[in-house]
């Protein structure tokens, strides 16, 4: 090997440190070579320099083959000695017979930081023999020994520096007297004096290391993980944490987008408000739709009047839409035969037109025909259900109110007097019932919607036969307002009433209503609205409740909104990532020496790391999918204990992603917080 000018000087923050001014050597000759000299003269920063751990200026020529025994022991302490050289070289025959040349077969199975630092020495020329370089490397290799250790080392360095070069640096001058061949005195980042005391045969470059492949590499990596359990465990639970806590992010995240989905599209007519009885005793039975099955048993005969209805939607502009009175009249026998005679009702009929007790039936509500129905010729199948089974096609009949431009449109427009906006599953059932192939291709179009009760001329000649009427109507738009149980349609405002109005009533104040529908503008306080419709109403035994586009279950409950809980995950994943990044920060030195080791010793570190991390995802992922479970049902009873939507479904896709995401991020974190700087070169 041949040093030319070796130049190399650090630029700190606040002054400039020339450590080598120039060194021009030449080693070519085996023997132990000391480099003498104070501390701070750049002995280090030379072997550093050799070794290629530093840059510099100057040109080094023919580096052999070499192991660097650095001042700290390189090993991998918490793997035992027999492992430490396995890893190097798998040659059993060999290892044992440098064991028990150096007396540490007994201590093969040790780990190696139960060893004291004599026995580690020994193991790193054990190592570094397997590895046969032609110049081995060592800085201070006595400075932690005693002088039993020290003469045995030295004695061992000798007999070694028959077939090799040694560069052996230290600040003892006693020692160097004692067993250098070479001594090579430096001062200041200059060599000051260079003294031949014995010549010895050339040196031979020294065998190459050879490569180890993935087999060996996943063997080391798993000795690794196993040799460092505690570390490994946990390490596993913290990346099992981790990628459940991103998990129940992910499913939080999904479901507050779909909740905000909700309020923003209407979806599921979320702001829409309904009148409730609150009659409790009594109101014990199912509530489904905004309305109590039960209720019809009361008899309560003082609801709301046309009057109050029409005052709360003047008075509340957040109000775009109310129910029409066809379904929501209040038309129990009694009342109506009162408003009969009172009012003069015209066409009255006797049918069991009663909200309460006929809540699901098809005569309740008006109802989508195919817009070819032919009163005269079909109505006979239409009553025998072979036209259509009509009670699939009800519809509830909104009328628009108070700046109805807050209703989202998919397509068309606003409607004008006789037009209709359909909600967008009231337009899903209009294309298979008339055929159509968007939405867009419905807007202008005549739909028919059959109207229940009218007792008019068509059917009049058939005796016995419940009858009908319809009524055409153009639609002007597509709203993306859904609801699971109500198929929505919006009339302009007041037209919604007049065909009812026309075959029922009258006098309109007459009416009473046993309940009454909502809809707000997204984004209204329904809670602050609802009390205000209240004080409208001023009855006692009513609520005005949110309605649940899920029907009203859960004793009225409503869903609220997840979004706070995101907060607590995402402070649990900033904690664990704080950990992660601790952990790494912690062992950042460990992992930088192991990692040089690794390298020196022909092993691939990115496959290592990658190796070693698949590992540690694999056990967690096991882990993940064994807990997600019954944690996901933890969460989903909590939540739905708490009135939120239950959130946590299951997916092993995203668990997979976010696992290798996670190991990405986990690799990358080692790669940063203990780069690769130092072992770049050679
Ligand atoms: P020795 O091993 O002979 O005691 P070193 O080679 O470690 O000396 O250091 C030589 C000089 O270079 C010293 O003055 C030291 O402070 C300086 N030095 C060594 N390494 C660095 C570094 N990474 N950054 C700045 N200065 C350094
Ligand atoms: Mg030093």
């Amino acid at each position: 090997m041949k040093l030319e000018n070796i130049k190399k000087t650090y630029h700190n923050r606040n002054n400039v440190v020339e450590a080598l001014k120039g060194i021009t050597l030449d080693l070519h000759h085996n023997g132990i070579i000391m480099i003498l000299g104070p501390s701070g003269c750049g002995k280090t920063t030379l072997l550093n320099i050799i070794a290629g751990r530093e840059s510099y200026e100057g040109k080094i020529e023919d580096i052999p083959y070499f192991d660097y025994l650095t001042q700290k022991f390189n090993l991998f302490e918490e793997m035992t000695v027999w492992d430490n050289l396995y890893m190097i070289k798998n040659d059993e025959e060999k290892i044992k017979e440098y064991l028990e040349q150096f007396n540490m077969l007994e201590h093969a199975s040790k780990k190696v930081k139960k060893l004291s630092n004599g026995q580690k020495k020994r193991v790193q020329f054990i190592r570094a023999l397997l590895h046969q370089p032609g110049l081995l490397l060592c800085d201070e290799p006595t400075a932690a020994l005693d002088h039993e250790n020290t003469v045995h080392l030295m004695e061992e360095l000798k007999r070694l520096s028959a077939d090799i070069q040694i560069l052996l640096v230290t600040h003892d001058i006693a020692l160097a007297e004692e067993y250098a061949d070479r001594i090579i005195t430096m001062d200041q980042g200059i060599v000051v004096k260079d003294e031949i005391k014995a010549e010895k045969k050339l040196t031979q470059p020294g065998n190459d290391m050879e490569k180890h492949g993935l087999k060996e590499t996943f063997v080391f990596a798993l000795k690794e993980l196993t040799s460092r359990l505690f570390d490994s465990v946990g390490n596993i639970i913290l990346t099992s944490f981790c990628i459940l806590t991103v998990f129940v992010l992910c499913n939080l995240y999904m479901n507050i987008t779909s909740q905000s989905d909700y309020h923003t599209t209407f979806k599921n007519a979320e702001n829409m408000i309904v009148s409730l009885p609150k009659h409790t005793e009594r109101n014990t039975g199912e509530t489904y739709s905004g309305y109590t099955i039960k209720y019809a048993d009361l008899g309560i005969n003082d609801l709301f009047d046309y009057t109050q209805i029409q005052t709360a939607i003047e008075n509340i502009p957040e109000i775009i839409a109310v129910e029409s009175f066809n379904s929501k009249q209040y038309q129990q026998d009694m009342e109506l035969d009162y408003a009969r005679r009172q009012y003069d009702i015209q066409a009255y009929h006797t049918f069991t037109y009663n909200e309460i007790t006929l809540a699901n039936s098809p005569f309740e509500t008006p109802f989508m025909m195919r817009k070819d129905f032919q009163p005269y010729e079909n109505w006979l199948e239409y009553l025998t259900g072979e036209y259509m089974s009509y009670s699939d096609y009800l519809v509830q009949v909104f009328d628009l109110v108070n700046g109805y431009e807050d209703l989202s449109l998919i397509c068309g427009s606003y409607p004008a007097e006789d037009e209709v906006i359909l909600s967008k599953n009231a337009a899903d059932m209009l294309m298979e019932l008339d055929g159509y192939h968007s939405y867009e291709e419905m807007i202008g179009q005549t739909m028919k919607l059959g109207i229940d009760g009218y007792l008019n001329e068509y059917y009049s000649e058939i005796e016995g036969v419940a009858p009908i009427d319809t009524l055409d109507v153009t639609i002007s738009g597509v709203s993306s307002v859904e609801n699971d149980f109500a198929t929505l349609i919006f009339f302009n405002s007041g037209y919604g009433n007049n065909p009812i109005f026309d075959h029922y009533v009258v006098n309109k104040d007459a009416l009473k209503f046993q309940y009454v529908r909502f809809l707000l503008k997204p984004g209204s306080d329904y809670e602050v609205i609802a009390q205000e419709i209240q004080t409208f109403f001023s009855k006692e035994n009513v609520d005005i409740i949110q309605f649940q586009g899920k029907g009203l279950g859960k004793d009225q409950a409503f869903y609220q909104s997840p979004a706070s809980f995101m907060i607590y995950g995402l402070v649990i994943l900033l904690i664990i990532f704080i950990m992660m990044l601790m952990s790494e920060i912690f062992k950042r030195r460990r992992v930088m020496k192991e990692k040089m080791i690794l390298h020196t010793y022909g092993y691939s570190i990115i496959q290592e790391s990658f190796i070693r991390y698949g590992m540690i995802l694999g056990v967690s992922c096991i882990l993940v999918l064994l807990s997600v479970n019954p944690i996901s049902t933890l969460i989903n009873d909590f939540a739905a204990e708490n009135y939120y939507q239950p959130f946590m479904t299951m997916n092993f896709l995203l668990i997979l992603v976010i696992a290798v995401i996670v190991g990405c991020i986990m690799i990358l974190l080692e790669a940063i917080v203990s780069g690769r700087k130092h072992y770049d070169n050679h």
